[in-house]
């Protein structure tokens, strides 16, 4: 599969000289045309600060301190998110890159109409368009995400959560971007309305072609919608396979207490177990992996070097002195 979206060796930073913290530290990333990529992880570990930084939408005090990520538009051509000029750059979001945040469904104005705010994501990219073929065009994203037209002119209050969810995503399918970022959509939303929503997106993939970056908590809903899995800790990539094998075996010991913190997707419930402990504070992270102190495995080398990314066999990527890997 060819790649869409590389991010590599990318650094990001909250806050700039000695105060600082490193929340995102030398991540690699691909993103394949037409995949959905799961990004999980606990509370803090990076996942939004990655996605933001990535996508230069990072607010203050973050700065992204190092780092490429690679654009492949339709063309063939590439383009560095995080050098090109800001008009180009504005240009490519909605229209290439479409990021629904973390906490969106509160983003909706609520004293203003649905229609009224889907045209006006339409016009500011096509302003050419004539009001009423920007009126259609809402109304058919609309129904592209599950929801009668004719609730166009309803006011935010008057859907329910996952309705309000449903219009972000048709928002951000407004342009028919290339790729959709979503950062935990779903967190305020039960189960049931995560999962239909999540499958909603995924039909929409197949159907229009767009990649997506999925990033959640919820490993169930990756198992069962996401083609491939990066687990994050620390502000670190430390394992990335297909979902299938990462279910199956796990590499890194914490993708491993991940899993286990959540219930069996099928079959028999299992134990919650989790992970003892909570991940290290970005001012005092521990030496070697960041992950030792709390690591069932830990080994003597554990806390003196820090195992870098790398292959090993079957084409998945882990952090881990556990395995070995070709490159690291
Ligand atoms: P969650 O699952 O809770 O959304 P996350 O994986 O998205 O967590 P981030 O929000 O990216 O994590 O945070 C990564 C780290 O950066 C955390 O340690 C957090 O405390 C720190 N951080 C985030 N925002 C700021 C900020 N404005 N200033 C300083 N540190 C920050
Ligand atoms: Fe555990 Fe060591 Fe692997 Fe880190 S490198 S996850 S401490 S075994
Ligand atoms: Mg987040």
């Amino acid at each position: 599969k060819e790649p869409i979206l590389e991010v590599r060796g990318l650094n990001v930073d909250y806050g700039v000289g000695p105060e600082s913290v490193r929340a995102v530290r030398d991540v690699n990333l691909t993103l394949h045309r037409g995949e959905v990529l799961g990004l999980a992880g606990e509370s803090g570990s990076g996942k939004s600060t990655l996605a933001y930084g990535m996508t230069r939408l990072l607010p203050p005090p973050g700065v992204v301190a190092g780092g490429e990520v690679t654009y492949h538009l339709d063309d063939g051509s590439t383009v560095d998110l995080l050098r090109i000029r800001d008009a180009d750059l504005r240009r490519l979001r909605w229209a290439e890159i479409a990021i629904v945040f973390q906490g969106a469904i509160n983003s909706l104005n609520p004293v203003q109409r649905i229609s009224t705010q889907l045209v006006d994501v339409i016009k500011a990219h096509s302003p050419r368009t004539s009001p009423r073929s920007r009126q259609d065009r809402a109304g058919e994203l609309l129904e592209l995400v599950g929801i009668a037209a004719d609730r166009l002119h309803s006011y935010p209050h008057q859907l329910s959560g996952g309705m309000r969810q449903r219009v972000m995503i048709a928002m951000a399918l407004a342009l028919e971007p290339r790729v959709v970022i979503m950062d935990e959509p779903t967190t305020a939303l039960d189960v049931v309305v995560q999962r239909q929503i999540l499958r909603t997106l995924v039909e929409l993939r197949e159907r229009l072609g767009f990649s997506v970056v999925f990033i959640t908590h919820d490993l169930s809903l990756l198992a069962e919608f996401s083609d491939r899995i990066a687990i994050m800790y620390a502000g670190q990539v430390v394992e990335e396979a297909m979902s299938a094998d990462l279910y199956r075996s796990p590499l890194h010991p914490y993708s491993d207490g991940l899993l286990r913190s959540f219930p069996a997707l099928k079959g028999e419930k299992r134990e919650l177990s989790g992970i003892p402990g909570s991940p290290p504070d970005l001012r005092t992270m521990p030496s070697g992996c960041a992950f030792h102190p709390r690591c069932p495995r830990a080994m003597d080398v554990c806390d003196k070097r820090t195992p870098a990314l790398g292959q090993s066999s079957g084409n998945r990527s882990v952090a881990c002195w556990l395995h070995p890997v070709a490159v690291r």
